[in-house]
């Protein structure tokens, strides 16, 4: 990366990698021990009720590190992921949320919880606006649209505007991208940060790419992502794409019923680490071409209910007039449905 601009910019995550070196696997493998070490000696999950030290270990090992992380999981998924027996997982959650006082609560506490939520810029005023204010944590924003579209462009975008700082609409936090298409570019991380002013090679260190080759692989990596949320100081995690490993492999009717239900559990994990590390999920998904469909736009967007349930926040882009996007707000729990036009550039998408 020799001759970029070095501009002084937050690194949010550690150390230059020496040049030359070869040792970026071995510097990311060590910071992967570092947060297991200081998730096990964090938090004590033997305090919970049920949980000796051999539990406690089966735990960590899946990657239940906080209490919150258990207490917003659900006892199968417990216990498929740590190997407990599904009714000692349901006495666990039980304590974790016992000690959380997460079941009930006020509106007046949701209130304050709910000032907990940050927003993330997408790089566009227009997007922003449509969006209440950017890219809400806490939540599940998903885009779809076809083919083209502009959705892994917009996926790029954000994972460098969470990089900027709070006073510039970002984080200054990270993102964990996962990539099911192998259509992550870092020349266009580089583009982008270029075009927001940040180090290019600070944003590509800020950014961890892990690539999804099936369904399962996809939901093992999205697994073993949870040690770096918090040890990496992630702000955002992007599945581009959520669905097209489903859909390729889940083909027949007798299959879907088990597509949704493997679905349902990968959107509540992404929602549970949502919740639980106060960070945005960003997600694309395809269109399907709605049988019979007469007036309009004959696309919806593929995963059903389950999907439609599972996030807070829907978006659907297409193309436009004159090479521009049309991006428009579809589900929201507290914003009117509306639009936006945006331009895809060299430095990523722009309000026109
Ligand atoms: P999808 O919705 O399938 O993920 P993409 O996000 O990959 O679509 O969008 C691809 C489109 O983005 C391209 O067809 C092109 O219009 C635009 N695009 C990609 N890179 C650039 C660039 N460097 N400059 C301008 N436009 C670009
Ligand atoms: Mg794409």
């Amino acid at each position: 990366m020799r001759g970029m601009p070095k501009k002084k910019v937050e690194d949010t995550h550690e150390e230059e990698v020496p040049e030359g070196s070869g040792e970026v696997p071995a510097d990311l493998l060590e910071s992967v021990e570092e947060v297991f070490v200081e998730g096990g000696e964090g938090v004590d999950l033997t305090v919970l009720e049920g949980v000796g030290p051999t539990t406690a270990k089966k735990l960590t090992d899946a990657g239940f590190l906080t209490l919150e992380s258990i207490a917003l999981s659900s006892p199968v998924e417990l216990s498929v992921a740590s190997g407990v027996p599904e009714s000692t997982a349901k006495k666990i959650i039980a304590a974790a949320r016992k000690r959380l006082k997460i079941d009930v609560m006020t509106a007046l506490e949701y209130y304050q919880q709910r000032k907990s939520v940050q927003r993330i810029t997408t790089g566009s005023r227009g997007l922003d606006d449509l969006l209440g204010g950017g890219l809400e944590t806490q939540a599940i924003t998903e885009i779809y649209g076809p083919y083209g579209s502009g959705k892994t462009q917009l996926c790029h975008q954000i994972a460098v505007t969470v990089q900027l700082p709070p006073e510039r609409g970002g984080l200054g936090k990270g993102a964990f991208y996962i990539d099911t298409e192998g259509t992550f570019r870092p020349e266009r991380i580089v583009q982008i940060a270029e075009r927001f002013g940040l180090d290019p090679e600070s944003a590509l260190k800020n950014i961890l790419v892990a690539r999804a080759y099936t369904s399962d692989h996809q939901m093992v990596v999205t697994e073993k992502a949870e040690p770096y949320l918090a040890g990496r100081n992630v702000g955002l995690v992007i599945v581009d794409s959520l669905i097209s490993h489903f859909r390729g492999e889940y083909t027949g009717r007798e299959t879907l019923a088990e597509r949704q239900q493997k679905l349902n559990r990968y959107i509540h994990r992404l929602l549970r680490y949502a919740m639980a590390y106060n960070l945005a999920v960003l997600v694309t998904n395809q269109v399907v071409s709605e049988v019979g469909f007469v007036w309009g736009d004959p696309t919806k967007p593929a995963g059903g209910h389950v999907i439609g349930h599972g996030v807070t926040a829907r978006l659907y882009i297409k193309r436009g007039k004159a090479g521009r996007r049309v991006i428009k707000l579809v589900k929201s729990p507290y914003l009117p449905e509306d639009q936006v036009e945006v331009a895809i550039t060299e430095g990523g998408v722009v309000d026109v």
